[in-house]
């Protein structure tokens, strides 16, 4: 008997656009609350599949891709945020799901002119930048969310972060 060819695995996709809606209703909901800047984001969400634990048995639950051009130009997504699709599904409560997409939103910056509005590209894009971990805004998450996101851990200069341990 010939064996069949194992395809190669897919390490990330987007989210159906059915499976979206109960996450963009989550993220919207947040943006009118938190993220008044991202109103106008185009925002593409993806799941991950190929995030394992590392040495300390810590998963990355999520992470905020800033789409950078030729790519943002070819369709139109200025963030991509990223869940690790076993823990989303598996082992996540709803409250900290949505711990979680707050904690992905508050990576997403924009960047300012000096008085104060956002920033536009040569065709009128709100340029965007990655916020890091020391962000003020990342406390108030904690403040926000209180039990549901204990244990904030970092992983080195990226933004990855695991949100509730292993204990989750
Ligand atoms: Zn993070």
């Amino acid at each position: 008997m010939t064996k069949k060819p194992q395809p190669a695995k897919i390490s990330s996709e987007p989210v159906s656009s059915d499976e979206a809606v109960p996450l963009f209703a989550i993220a919207n909901d947040l943006i009118e609350k938190y993220h008044h800047h991202l109103r106008q984001a185009n925002i593409q969400f993806a799941w991950a599949y190929s995030w394992t634990p590392d040495d300390d048995d810590i998963r990355q639950l999520g992470k905020a891709k800033k789409v950078a051009d030729p790519d943002r130009a070819m369709h139109g997504f200025d963030w991509i945020i990223m869940l690790n699709r076993e823990a989303w599904e598996q082992d996540l409560s709803e409250a900290q799901r949505v711990a979680l997409i707050d904690h992905e939103l508050c990576h997403c910056g924009v960047v300012y002119t000096d008085d104060n509005n956002p920033k536009l590209d040569e065709h009128d894009r709100i340029v965007y930048r990655v916020r890091k971990h020391e962000y003020q805004d990342f406390a108030d998450i904690a403040r926000r969310h209180g039990k549901n996101a204990p244990g904030l851990v970092e992983f080195g200069e990226s933004a990855q972060l695991e949100l509730f341990g292993k204990e989750a």
